[in-house]
């Protein structure tokens, strides 16, 4: 647990924030494959960095002590991190994950994951009576999103948990919308939580990274163990970029979400726009309940422009605002999830959860807000249809 009870500090200080040899303030990049030995048997805490490395090592007890975990564990990516973790499953197992997970998790399961016979259903954590009627004998594990990406379905993680756990189910939260400044999903009862720390956590989109942290020794030991044999682990330089970015989570988010708080009010008030799709709305689905188990809303938006708006020219008319995959960087980005993020969903289930080809996610940024919604503005004015 951390030994820093308020966030902000914990950010800058938790984990091991001071190198003991040097008392350099930075834990230095180890940029090193393998360490001596004093003799047979004789190691100082180190063989070989896949196994351990001091600077992963500093990451991974900040990450723990962020998110309330007993251990963290550090990837080469989001998907990496989530590789490892359903490796804990066995053939004939199968994993029920919300509706509107990322795509590259739904990939994952529906076609690399298959090949070993773990299979998946697609779960309405929005409903415990249909959520827990959803879960048969082989049901194993649930992967939550909340929000969920790219319509920001709030599901109740506490709620949810309650029942995966009645089941026997682990339960895992993919944090990545939120991070452990506005939302801690082992205190609302999940087993495992899993980030992209390429989004907010790093937050400067300079470095594609994956963390996972764990409640319990036993699921540490298995985490630890697949994390070695498999393989996946990030770098040392890139441990440092993390390490640095994550000093200033709890700025960069205060300020990503007063953004977006002013950008969703001023898209729903906006003529040119259908729908508003944000949790830091009083209008919004899961309102009451992302205010229950998260600090705010966070600052992912999506929202639909009406039919008489040309998205191929919104898109290609901002200035300041980039249209690009990714999120959760100090840049404002735009993305269009039906041919991006997730365009490896087929069209039917699409459809079926609501990702129309009109959507557009917004990844509201740091800079001046009247600059992002003046860029937004001119926008939508060229790509209305006359
Ligand atoms: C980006 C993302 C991932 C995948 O992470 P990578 O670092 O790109 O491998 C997983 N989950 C969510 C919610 C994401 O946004």
């Amino acid at each position: 647990m951390s030994s820093y009870k308020n966030t902000e500090t914990a950010l800058i200080h938790g984990g091991i924030s001071i190198d003991e040899r040097t008392g350099a303030v930075n834990i230095p990049i180890y940029q090193t494959s393998t360490y001596k030995q004093d003799g047979l048997g004789k190691m100082r805490g180190y063989e070989y960095s896949r196994t351990g490395n001091p600077t992963r090592e500093a990451l991974e007890a900040l990450i723990a002590d962020l998110e309330g975990g007993v251990a963290g564990f550090a990837f080469g990516s989001g998907m990496a991190a989530l590789t490892a973790v359903l490796s804990l499953l066995h053939s004939g197992d199968r994993v029920l994950i919300s509706s509107n997970v990322y795509g590259g998790t739904f990939r994952l399961l529906s076609k690399v994951f298959d090949h070993f016979d773990i299979t998946y259903t697609i779960a309405d954590t929005t409903d415990l009576t249909v959520y827990e009627s959803q879960i048969s004998s082989d049901v194993k594990a649930v992967i939550i999103e909340s929000p969920a990406n790219p319509l920001m379905t709030v599901t109740d993680i506490k709620a949810v948990a309650e029942v995966s756990h009645r089941h026997g189910l682990l339960v895992i939260v993919d944090n990545t919308f939120m991070t452990p400044y506005l939302q801690k999903p082992l205190e609302l009862g999940a087993d495992i939580v899993v980030h992209s720390a390429t989004k907010y956590l790093g937050g400067h989109s300079d470095v594609v990274s994956g963390l996972a942290v764990v409640n319990s020794k036993e699921l540490a030991e298995k985490i630890a163990f697949i994390q070695n044999s498999t393989g996946g682990v990030l770098g040392p330089f890139d441990s440092f970029l993390l390490i640095r970015g994550i000093k200033t989570l709890a700025v960069r988010m205060d300020r990503h979400t007063e953004n977006a708080v002013k950008a969703a009010e001023f898209l729903e008030q906006h003529k040119a726009v259908r729908n508003v799709y944000y949790p830091g709305l009083k209008s919004s689905q899961g309102y009451e309940i992302n205010r229950r188990q998260a600090k705010n809303g966070g600052a992912m938006i999506s929202f639909e422009l009406h039919e008489n708006y040309d998205i191929n020219t919104f898109f290609e008319s901002l200035e300041l605002v980039s249209l690009a995959e990714s999120l959760g960087g100090v840049e404002s980005l735009v993305c269009h999830p039906a041919t991006m993020t997730h365009a490896s969903i087929p069209a039917d289930i699409r459809k079926k959860v609501g990702i129309t080809d009109g959507l557009i996610r917004l990844s509201v940024g740091i800079e001046n807000i009247e600059d992002i919604l003046a860029d937004i503005q001119q926008a939508i004015a060229k790509s209305e249809r006359k």
